[in-house]
C-alpha cells in the first residue's frame, strides 16, 4: 500500500498493527477499505471479548499480504473463532475486489496453473498486461508486483 494508506491504518490502529510498524501492508491500494473494515470489526470482536487493550493482550497481527490474489492476516498469537471468521470474510470478500482500485473484480483462478493468481478488475487487468509499463504506472502496482518485476531484472 502507499505511504499515505498505510500512515492511516497505522494511525487508526496502532495496537493492531504494533508488529507491522518496521514492514507494511502488502497488498494493493484497491484493498484499503477492505483492511479498513475488517481492523474495525476486529477490534470491536476483542472489545467485545473483553480483552484488554494492552500491547500484551490485544490481537496483534504479524502479517498481513496480498497471497495467490487473496488477502492473507496472520496473528502473532491464536485469536478467537469469532475473529478468525471476520479475518476469512475478508479473505472472501478479496476475492472480489480489485486489489488496484477497489472496483467489483473477479479472482482470475486460471492463472494458478501458472506462477500466481490475482484479483483484479477488466481495466486495471488492460493496464496491467500492456507491455511495456510506463515507469509512473509502476508506483500504482501492489508491492508484490514490483517486487517480482525487479526480481526479473
Ligand atoms: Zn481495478
Amino acid at each position: 500500500m502507499n505511504p499515505e494508506n498505510t500512515e492511516k491504518l497505522l494511525t487508526a490502529y496502532p495496537l493492531l498493527y504494533r508488529e507491522l510498524r518496521e514492514r507494511c501492508f502488502e497488498c494493493g491500494d484497491g484493498w484499503f477499505d477492505l483492511v479498513w473494515q475488517v481492523s474495525t470489526e476486529i477490534e470491536t470482536a476483542a472489545r467485545l471479548e473483553g480483552i484488554p487493550k494492552t500491547a500484551e493482550a490485544w490481537p496483534s497481527v504479524s502479517i498481513l499480504k496480498q497471497k495467490t490474489g487473496t488477502l492473507r492476516v496472520q496473528f502473532d498469537k491464536r485469536v478467537s473463532e469469532h475473529i478468525e471468521a471476520l479475518v476469512t470474510q475478508a479473505y472472501e470478500r478479496s476475492m472480489e475486489t480489485c486489489e488496484l482500485c477497489g472496483a467489483a473484480a473477479q479472482l482470475d483462478r486460471k492463472r494458478g496453473l501458472g506462477k500466481w493468481t490475482e484479483t483484479l478488475c477488466e481495466s486495471c487487468r488492460k493496464v496491467h498486461h500492456s507491455p511495456p509499463h510506463r515507469p509512473q504506472d509502476k508506483t500504482k502496482l501492489p508491492v508484490w508486483m514490483r517486487e517480482r518485476d525487479s526480481k526479473l531484472k
